[in-house]
């Protein structure tokens, strides 16, 4: 009974788990959003449910199925919502989605749960369903939350080695170099790279207008170039990423 994954167990292994170890529940939450000619579609699930894995495997965690929808892709740092392909909730879903699962792990006895989002947009959704799923709760409820963007476990000395011509900031690493050679290291064999294109980083004004201007946006999707990317690149975050996101769960809910 070595895996991680929740939907590989018996309910009876599950609740054993639950009841001896007090395991931290992993719940990814991702995106289907055009990533570029190179990467697939659920890259921001795929990428959040590998390192919410191998933090769980760190931390003796497990990790329940991922989030696929996210929240409406924006321009200026997923593209927007004009791509074929790219398939988005409303506010209101994804709120709904984590809240439920807020009450539901807490309904298994679960005390410890770590959302990992992997989708720039999600951000504010999810500390709305975690905050309503928790009133639910109220507040003799013994759950405790984590909420996390993967990519803040980076240091600077790691994205001064993976960017030597400057980082270009985390909205613009839209199927850029992290993502890529994440993808490179995790899967492969999903990453075309013979199609990475060459788009510059794109240039946007400092405010939005609606409906979105599309010829803001290459029409590649690609925010900034993933040339550069490299699965040793991909091994060195993740490692990185699954060793400080373990250090900062163990801290928080030891
Ligand atoms: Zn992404
Ligand atoms: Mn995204």
């Amino acid at each position: 009974m070595s895996t991680v994954w929740m939907n590989q167990l018996s309910w009876l292994d599950y609740e054993a788990r639950i009841k001896r170890d007090q395991p931290p529940i992993f719940l990814p939450v991702g995106a289907l959003e055009q990533h570029g000619p190179h990467l697939p579609l659920g890259t921001d699930g795929l990428l959040s449910a590998a390192v919410a894995a191998d933090t769980a495997a760190l931390v003796g965690g497990l990790v329940a199925p991922t989030l696929s929808y996210g929240y409406k892709s924006q321009p200026k740092c997923g593209g927007g919502q004009h791509f074929c392909g790219t398939t988005s909730v409303d506010a209101a879903t994804l709120i709904g989605s984590v809240r439920d699962a807020v009450r539901e792990f807490a309904r298994h006895g679960a005390t410890k749960l770590v959302i990992v989002n992997g989708h720039y947009e999600n951000q504010w959704f999810l500390i709305e369903g975690i905050d309503l799923g928790l009133r639910d709760l109220g507040p003799a409820t013994k759950l405790q939350v984590m909420r996390l963007e993967y990519w803040d476990f980076l240091t600077e000395a790691t994205l001064a080695s993976v960017f030597p011509n400057g980082f270009p900031g985390f909205a613009l690493e839209h199927a850029a170099v992290i993502e890529t050679s994440m993808m490179l290291h995790y899967h492969s064999s999903l990453v075309r790279i013979d199609l990475i294109p060459d788009d510059g980083p794109a240039d946007f004004p400092p405010y939005d207008v609606y409906p979105t201007r599309k010829n803001w946006v290459p029409l590649s999707g690609v925010l900034s170039s993933a040339k550069g990317s490299s699965a040793q690149k991909g091994a060195v975050m993740a490692a990185e990423l699954a060793e400080r996101m373990a250090a900062a769960v163990s801290h928080e809910f030891s």
